[in-house]
């Protein structure tokens, strides 16, 4: 499926940008409140509902609920799923990681950012998996500057990871950002250094690592949306929204709200 239904990047004003942050910063304080809620036993519905309660609340609407006809606000996965998990009311387990994606759309802009949170106690492997892919979203945005091009985000991502061990799913990428919530540019997690589009001032985009603790390889499930790893093993997924700003990256959102959540816990 093609996602991009843009075909030329589209670079914001700075006002533009300035709204675009506030649609990030939505989502932001959203992901922060399921932070506090994420425990043993809680479902993804519920952590749904609070979302979508708490972004209309915001004056915004949620960003990926109907959009491809996804029926929820988020996207929940857990464990081997990497991406578009659709919230059920399967219970979180203690030693369980799951990802949340959310989407927040606000005065015509897009916010689109992810976390993946530990439930309880996880095992040390998967600490470091999450922790190199939270890395690997770090080292793509110090990259997204416009002394560079676009797979040189992806580049260095790939070099972290593969450092590690880890694969990088190849099928999913990062996207430009801005009146979609999929435009141009695709923001591969691989790549070639010094290919792609020259990075320029306004460029925004969601730079959104998927590393695997095995293969790279990946499998949708029937449902149509779930996208799991081919060998069952765990998977991890940080994702922020950037821009582009006097030749170097702002990160538009923030995890400053899960990381005041989750040191309270
Ligand atoms: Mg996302
Ligand atoms: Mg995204």
């Amino acid at each position: 499926m093609n996602l991009f239904n843009r075909y030329s990047i589209i670079y914001k004003t700075p006002a533009e940008i300035e709204i675009m942050r506030e649609a990030a910063q939505i989502v932001s304080r959203t992901l922060g409140i399921l932070a506090s809620e994420i425990k043993p036993g809680v479902t993804p519905l519920h952590l749904d509902k609070i979302a979508e309660e708490y972004i209309r609340s915001q004056n915004a609407i949620p960003g990926f609920l109907g959009l491809y006809d996804f029926p929820n606000t988020l996207c929940v996965s857990i464990n081997e799923q990497v991406v578009h998990g659709i919230p059920t009311k399967r219970q979180l387990k203690e030693g369980d990681i799951i990802s949340v994606d959310c989407g927040a759309l606000f005065e015509g802009f897009y916010g689109d950012h992810a976390y993946t949170f530990e439930v309880g106690e996880v095992t040390p492997e998967v600490k470091k998996l999450l922790e190199v892919t939270k890395e690997c979203l770090e080292i793509g945005i110090q990259q997204t500057n416009t002394s560079n091009r676009i797979g040189d985000i992806g580049f260095a991502i790939q070099q972290h990871a593969e450092k590690h061990g880890y694969g990088v799913v190849r099928d999913l990428v990062g996207h430009g950002l801005g009146r979609t919530m999929h435009e141009e540019p695709q923001v591969p997690n691989y790549g070639r250094r010094g290919s792609g589009k020259k990075i320029q001032n306004g460029l925004t985009i969601a730079i959104e690592p998927m590393i695997n603790m095995g293969t790279e390889q990946v499998v949708q499930l029937d449902d149509k949306w779930t996208i799991v790893t081919a060998d069952g093993l765990p998977s991890a997924h940080f994702e922020h929204d950037v821009a582009v700003v006097n030749g170097k990256p702002e990160v538009l959102s923030t995890f400053k709200y899960i990381e005041e959540a989750l040191a309270k816990k």
